[in-house]
């Protein structure tokens, strides 16, 4: 239920009318709108008597929200939300963020010389998996804690926030120093561990899972928002489809349909979702075009001798091309959406 304010209501009837919601064991996520602030009420809303509430002074409107994701709704947070990574990188609210490096953290040299040629093409953020999900166990599985720790030095070596995957929660304390956590697509309804992470106050990047709705990702990211942790970032990384030819199917109509539906920022891997290096270009630049608040691409210095994912690598000076292609979709696309708001 959301509860739209009038201009400048009254401030002790506002904190009258909020202990009274709090009262009812209401959760009430306060935000500003377009024109109005809001009052989002999360919690058994049945009780409530509506008419009642919109017959106050200072209320506006009251709404019920028929969607079965609260926080993460647009509807309680009409304005898009920016989530700080790190420090000196952000996600959402109108930047455009570009996260890149390779599928896992293979060495130190390797991971460093990475880090510092996507820094030098415009990356704002560097990805590198140290626990790899390997659909065969007899493949390279990641250099576990010493995949951080090499992880951990490109960060310091380039000042790149850095986002790397968590399999299972008792890698969780090894994860104190990542800026962003990654709950890959195997995880995505692994309810235990979003309760965990919600509890935390880190950003989590979360992808959507290989067969699930975009309802089901809003509901696990609802799930790590209803622990307290607002700062989730959603990801489109391809669904399973009947087509062969590439890895996914990469939805680029999840893009402009979660924007509508959620405040969170969105991000699309083009990388996992084709499987195919061959189409990493056209598909971040169609993302970008769709409206993804960034990307995340791997990169790696040797794709044919990569440890994983190599057939979907691209290299650094790949990476480079991407990137001026990207920035001219965005000029072009914020230039439109400026000559039509005129
Ligand atoms: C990855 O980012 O390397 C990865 C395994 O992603 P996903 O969970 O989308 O398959
Ligand atoms: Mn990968």
């Amino acid at each position: 239920m959301i509860v739209i304010l009038k201009d400048h209501p009254n401030e002790k009837q506002l904190n009258n009318l909020k202990a009274w919601l709090g009262s009812m064991d209401l959760a009430i996520h306060e935000s500003a709108g377009v024109n109005h602030r809001i009052l989002g009420l999360v919690g058994d809303t049945s009780k409530v008597d509506i008419d009642l509430i919109r017959a106050l002074d200072i209320v506006e409107d009251v709404k019920r929200i028929q969607e079965p994701f609260k926080n993460a709704n647009r509807k309680f947070h009409p304005l898009d939300t920016r989530i700080e990574v790190g420090e000196n990188a952000a996600i959402g609210g109108g930047g455009f963020c570009v996260i890149a490096g390779p599928c896992s953290v293979e060495g130190e040299e390797q991971i460093v010389s990475i880090a510092k040629a996507v820094k030098a093409a415009g990356a704002s953020m560097l990805r590198g998996g140290a626990f790899k999900p390997r659909t065969s166990p007899y493949a390279f599985q990641g250099l576990r804690e010493q995949g951080l720790r090499f992880l951990l030095a490109a960060k310091r070596e380039t000042g790149l926030p850095v986002v790397t995957e968590i399999m299972d929660l008792s890698q969780l304390p090894l994860f104190e120093e990542i800026d962003l956590i990654q709950v890959g697509a195997r995880n995505m309804q692994n309810f235990e561990m979003l309760k965990e992470l919600g509890r935390l106050q880190k950003p989590i990047l979360l992808k959507r899972g290989l067969a699930n709705t975009l309802e089901e990702l809003l509901m696990s990211a609802e799930y790590i928002m209803a622990g307290g942790n607002e700062r989730v970032i959603l990801c489109e990384r391809g669904i399973r489809t009947f087509e062969t030819y590439t890895r996914n199917t990469m939805d680029i109509s999840a893009i402009p349909s979660l924007k509508a539906l959620t405040h969170l920022p969105v991000l699309a891997d083009p990388s996992h979702a084709t499987g195919r290096s061959a189409l990493v270009r056209p598909m971040a630049l169609a993302a970008a075009a769709a409206g993804a608040d960034g990307l995340i691409i791997e990169v790696h210095n040797d794709p044919q001798r990569a440890l994983c994912d190599g057939p979907q690598s691209i290299t650094p000076k790949e990476f480079e091309a991407v990137m001026l292609g990207v920035n001219a979709i965005l000029n072009a696309t914020r230039k439109g959406e400026q000559e039509q708001a005129s």
